[in-house]
C-alpha cells in the first residue's frame, strides 16, 4: 500500500484517471487531507462509497503515533512521532501570537556527523519519505487552537534536508498546494548545512522555498572541526554557490551561525563574517549555543552573543540573534535526537 501523503496533486490525479474518473477529484481529496485532516478514507464525505473504497484499496494515510508531546514552559510543544518501523522522529511547534512555526525532520537521525549537534550522534538510519515529513505538519496542526494557524515551515529538525533531495522537493510541492495546506514557498524555509551540489539543484530546478545555510564557522579550520562536510565543500566553494545561487532580489539567504564561547563568538570573526558574505544578498541568523548532556562546547554569554550581533550590524549586514525556544524540553536547535538514544554511545557518522 502507498502512503497517500507521498503524492502530489498530480499523481493523484492521474490515479482518479485511471478509475475512469475525471482528475479534478484529487483536489476534492486534497483539501480531506490537509485542510481536514480526516483519520478514514469514511470520512470523505463527498465522494462516492465505490471511490472511497478504491482509495482505501490502494492507499493508506500515513498517520503518525504520537509517542510523546512535551510542553515547554515558553509555549512551545516538542512531538515524538514514532514512525512504522519503530523510529522516532522529532517536530517542534513553536508559537508567536497567532501564528505558528513548525520545525520539521527530514531523516531518522543525520550522516554529517557535525560536532555540537546532538542529532549527529545518531548518524543516518534512514530517510523520511515525503508522506512522513507532509504528516508531521498534519499530526502537529491538530493542536494550534482555533484562530490561530501554522504560518512558517522550517525544515531544520532532524537531519540534512538536501540529504533527502527527491523528499523535500515532493513535499514542498504538497505543502505549498493551493487544494492543500497552500503553503506559500516564501513561508517554506530549508537549512543545509553545506551541500554545495544540492544547493545549486535546488537554485537550478527553482524549488522556490527560502534557503538557509548554516556556516558556524568563518574560516576552513574552524568548520571543518565543527562541520566535517566542510572538508568535501570548503567555503570557497560554498560561498562560490551561493553567490551564484539564482534568487529573485528581494530573496536573501540566510546564514545561520552557532555562537560558542571561545569558539565562534570572537568579534575578530565579525570582519572575516562580513568579507564572506560580500555579493550575497544575506541575512545572518545568530545561534547562541544550546548545551545538551555531555556537551563539550559552551554557550557564550548573552552579553557576547549581543555584542557580536552589534558589531555585525554595525557593519551593515542584517543580523537577528534567535534565542531558542524549547530550551526546557531538549527541543531547541540541535537538541532532537531520536529518544532513548539520548545517552547511547557517539555513532561515528559517515559523513
Ligand atoms: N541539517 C540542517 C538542518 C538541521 S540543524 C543544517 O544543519 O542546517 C538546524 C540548525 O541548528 C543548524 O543551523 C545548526 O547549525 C543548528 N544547531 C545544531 N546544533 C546546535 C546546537 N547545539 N546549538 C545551537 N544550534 C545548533
Ligand atoms: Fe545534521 Fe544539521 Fe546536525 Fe549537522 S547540524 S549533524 S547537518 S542535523
Amino acid at each position: 500500500m502507498i502512503n497517500i501523503k507521498s503524492l502530489s496533486l498530480a499523481e493523484l490525479g492521474a490515479w482518479f484517471e485511471a478509475q475512469g474518473q475525471a482528475p479534478y477529484r484529487a483536489r476534492q481529496v486534497f483539501q480531506w487531507l490537509y485542510q481536514r485532516g480526516v483519520r478514514d478514507f469514511a470520512e470523505m464525505s463527498n465522494v462516492s462509497k465505490a471511490l472511497r473504497e478504491a482509495l482505501a484499496a490502494d492507499f493508506h494515510l500515513g498517520a503518525l503515533e504520537t509517542a510523546q508531546i512535551q510542553e515547554s514552559q515558553d509555549g512551545s510543544r516538542k512531538f515524538a512521532f514514532r514512525l512504522h518501523d519503530g523510529h522516532v522522529i522529532e517536530s517542534v511547534l513553536m508559537p508567536n501570537n497567532t501564528q505558528h512555526t513548525l520545525c520539521v525532520s527530514t531523516q531518522v537521525g543525520c550522516a554529517m556527523g557535525c560536532d555540537f549537534c546532538m542529532t549527529a550522534r545518531m548518524g543516518l538510519v534512514r530517510n523520511l519519505s515525503s508522506g512522513e515529513i507532509v504528516q508531521q505538519v498534519v499530526e502537529a496542526a491538530r493542536y494550534v487552537s482555533e484562530g490561530r494557524f501554522i504560518r512558517n515551515i522550517v525544515f531544520m529538525g532532524m537531519g540534512e534536508p538536501l540529504h533527502n533531495y527527491e523528499a523535500l522537493v515532493r513535499t514542498i510541492g504538497v505543502l505549498s498546494e493551493d487544494m492543500g495546506f497552500g503553503f506559500s514557498k516564501r513561508r517554506l524555509t530549508v537549512s543545509t548545512s553545506g551541500l554545495v551540489p544540492a544547493i545549486r539543484r535546488f537554485g537550478a530546478e527553482r524549488v522556490g522555498a527560502n534557503l538557509a545555510i548554516s556556516l558556524n564557522g568563518v574560516t576552513d579550520a574552524v568548520r571543518t572541526r565543527l562541520m566535517p562536510v566542510n572538508r568535501r565543500w570548503p567555503l570557497a566553494e560554498l560561498m562560490q554557490a551561493c553567490r551564484e545561487y539564482p534568487a529573485d532580489n528581494r530573496v536573501r539567504i540566510t546564514f545561520e551561525y552557532v555562537l560558542i564561547r571561545g569558539l565562534t563568538d570572537d568579534l575578530a570573526d565579525v570582519p572575516r563574517l562580513v568579507k564572506l558574505l560580500h555579493g550575497i544578498k544575506s541575512k545572518v541568523n545568530l545561534i547562541p549555543y544550546n548545551a545538551g548532556p555531555d556537551s563539550k562546547y559552551q554557550a557564550p554569554s548573552l552579553e557576547q552573543a549581543r555584542v557580536f550581533q552589534e558589531a555585525l550590524l554595525a557593519r551593515g549586514v542584517l543580523a537577528t540573534l534567535r534565542i531558542s525556544k524549547g530550551q526546557d524540553i531538549q527541543a531547541a536547535c540541535g537538541q532532537l535526537v531520536q529518544a532513548g538514544r539520548r545517552n547511547a554511545p557517539r555513532a561515528r557518522a559517515a559523513g
